[in-house]
């Protein structure tokens, strides 16, 4: 439907499905219903997390509640530089609750490692991160991150919920831009 703008899938619809299920199994074990913190506040970091956060929470066998918060990393468009604004902060206080950040992708983690210290100064009963994706420059910024569903190259991705300059979030899979959509060869 985009044309030849992507140039391989890299994941599956159905690949994704299944590391969800198995996400959504560990995570539930984590957070036995009842707990006196409360539901499992999921937080998604908008937009790139959208249907990573929906299907995870449809799968989950555990009473959830979900939060939403878009940042913005400054930086090119397709690499980031770690000052980040808020855009949309949450509705909620989450002082006393357990939050589980949702996120797309952790490339050089900056933007993940501000959204921590950001959220942990509003004490949290406990804070722990799954991420869809990871790219190799990650292991460089020391994030913990509980699940990590796929580590993938170091290459330019798209599809479920991640965009390039706003399109491409609507496909079912992940795969990867070819160059020549952001001026590459
Ligand atoms: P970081 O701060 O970890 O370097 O970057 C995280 C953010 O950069 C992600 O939430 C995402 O918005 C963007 N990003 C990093 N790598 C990719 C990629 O391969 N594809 C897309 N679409 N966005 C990416
Ligand atoms: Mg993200
Ligand atoms: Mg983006």
């Amino acid at each position: 439907m985009y044309g030849d703008d992507i140039a391989s899938v890299l994941i599956s619809e159905d690949q994704i499905a299944e590391k969800i299920d198995e996400i959504a199994d560990l995570v539930a074990k984590r957070y036995p219903a009842g707990a006196p913190e409360g539901d499992l506040l999921l937080v998604g970091v908008l937009k790139g997390a959208i249907f990573f956060m929906t299907d995870l929470a449809k799968r989950l066998q555990i009473p959830t509640q979900m939060e939403f918060m878009a940042v913005s990393s400054y930086g090119s468009s397709t690499s980031s530089s770690g000052v980040v604004r808020i855009m949309k902060d949450l509705d909620k206080d989450i002082a006393g609750r357990n939050v589980l950040i949702v996120e797309d992708i952790i490339d050089s983690g900056l933007t993940l490692s501000w959204l921590l210290r950001n959220l942990k100064s509003r004490n949290p009963a406990s804070l722990e991160v799954v991420t869809l994706l990871r790219k190799p420059d990650a292991l460089r910024t020391q994030v913990d991150v509980m699940h990590v569903g796929f580590d993938i190259p170091n290459e330019f991705v798209v599809g479920y919920g991640l965009d390039y300059a706003e399109r491409y979030r609507d496909l079912p899979y992940i795969g990867t831009l070819d160059p020549k959509v952001y001026g590459g060869k």
